[in-house]
């Protein structure tokens, strides 16, 4: 990173609106979110709960280090060239640092709104930019592009090619290796428009099957969907729709996750316009709550992307509603058949994004015959983060690792999530230490928990 001299200490972007580099940024000050950056105290609280200060000691790899670097890029003190674009981009967007700032800095929404602003700025070359494109454009928001990219990955295991080519990708060819295979046809089914209450109804709620979740778990929207009926609630699937923008927004494509936004807006509210949205994906509930903000700048659409984030629900919040546990307990059984102790891993995005960690720990223990204990760091990030494993294997596996250790210390034999890429993260990790711990999303440890005949 190279220091340009301070030459002015003027603070270009403290009346502007948040969220205001829409269009191209001509300038520094229009490549961070300024405005927010000063709300930082510098207490540095937040250091020693990033994982990347953890992995490097590094103070410029610390929240409070990155604000500082985005102040100074702001005020001409630092161009904004390849060493600061790594410290972006090595950040996990957790959010751990939110949780603990006593200041109340929007980190997670400082650092889309930057490296959105570096994607606009600084094209990626050309081999990136194509892989941006098919990825983000091509097989994210599009279901056949995902059954594509799946039939791709379900020969890839079955004709052993992942196998074969793996030991010549390094690290990133070993966590291909020890993906979990792809489900059976029959686990990907799509859910039914309706799955319908059981006994009496009393509401109706709508469900998020996802981008990723219909194609690699399916089952958990199926077990979302028969625990929510089970409580007595019709349960509304939303057919045509994908992909909420979550990943695009976490990955600096701003303008196509805010299309991706409204569309799931006109699309959801036109199956029902109020009732709550529960989602069993903690990156896409995370975002999707936070759709006011993302088209706060859009005049005909910011009211109702306030709306419906305020509907939104994570699928713990709404089975732990008294009304619901009022049914759902004495639906209840020790014949699950999930053998020794249980532990619940917070996924980022639902304990430091959502502020959610006493309802999955509640549901679990709501279960007859299952002690959970807790593990240490429970709430520190797993390396997923979206894409991140994908985009920096040795880093992500770098943050798992402890993580690994914790749980082999804790001896549970069931981790228990609740987002895709943590479930997936973990089976990598399990797998690869082989360790004999499964790995289940809490919807479906509370449907096999259910009486036989609910
Ligand atoms: S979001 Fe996570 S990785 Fe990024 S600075 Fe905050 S704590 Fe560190
Ligand atoms: S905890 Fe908050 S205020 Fe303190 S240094 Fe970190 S980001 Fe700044």
């Amino acid at each position: 990173m190279s220091q340009a001299p301070n030459t002015d200490t003027k603070t270009p972007c403290a009346d502007a609106p948040v969220g205001h580099h829409r269009g191209h940024p001509t300038s520094k000050e229009s490549l961070v979110d300024h405005a927010r950056s000063l709300d930082c105290i510098h207490c540095g609280l937040c250091l020693t709960t990033c994982p990347t200060y953890q992995l490097t000691g590094s103070e410029t790899s610390s929240p409070r280090g990155r604000i500082h670097l985005m102040r100074a890029v702001a005020e001409d003190r630092l161009e904004p060239d390849a060493g600061f674009r790594e410290e972006m981009d090595f950040c996990l967007v957790c959010r751990h640092c939110e949780s603990v700032c006593p200041a109340g800095v929007e980190f997670g929404a400082m650092m889309e709104f930057t490296r959105s602003s570096l994607m606009e700025r600084q094209k990626p070359g050309p081999f990136a930019r194509i892989a941006r494109w098919v990825g983000f454009r091509r097989i994210l928001p599009s279901r056949f592009g995902l059954k594509a990219a799946v039939l791709g990955l379900n020969l890839g295991q079955r004709l052993g090619a992942i196998r074969l080519v793996a030991p010549l990708m390094g690290l990133r060819g070993s966590v291909m290796r020890h993906l979990p295979k792809v489900p059976p046809r029959a686990e990907r089914k799509p859910l039914p428009a309706l799955t319908p209450a059981k006994g009496e109804k009393r509401d109706r709620v709508l469900v998020l099957e996802g981008c990723v979740m219909p194609e690699l778990f399916g089952r958990v929207n199926h077990a979302v969907a028969d625990t929510l009926s089970a409580t007595g609630l019709d349960v509304l699937a939303v057919p045509k729709h994908v992909c909420c923008g979550a990943l695009h927004a976490h990955n600096g494509e701003m303008q196509a996750a805010e299309g991706l936004a409204r569309k799931t807006i006109d699309m959801f509210d036109a199956v029902d316009a109020s009732a709550r949205v529960v989602i069993d994906s903690a990156g896409c509930g995370a975002h999707m709550r936070e759709y006011g903000r993302l088209l706060a700048n859009d005049p005909k659409y910011k009211e109702r992307a306030a709306a419906f984030g305020d509907r939104v629900v994570d699928y713990s919040e709404e089975l732990n509603r008294p009304e619901a546990r009022e049914r759902l307990d004495p639906l209840l059984t020790g014949d699950h058949g999930i053998q020794g102790t249980v532990t619940w891993d917070d996924p980022c995005h639902l304990c430091h994004g959502q502020g959610i960690t006493d309802q999955p720990r509640e549901l679990l223990d709501a279960v007859p015959g299952l002690e959970r204990k807790e593990m240490t760091a429970a709430n520190s990030c797993c390396g997923s983060a979206g894409i991140y494993s994908v985009l920096r294997p040795k880093d992500s596996l770098d943050v798992l690792a402890p993580k690994l250790e914790h749980l082999k210390d804790c001896g549970a034999k069931t981790l228990v999530t609740a987002n895709p890429g943590c479930h997936q993260q973990w089976q990598v990790g399990v797998s690869r230490e082989k360790l004999d711990t499964d790995v289940l999303h809490l919807a479906e440890v509370i449907q096999r928990s259910l009486r036989a005949d609910s």
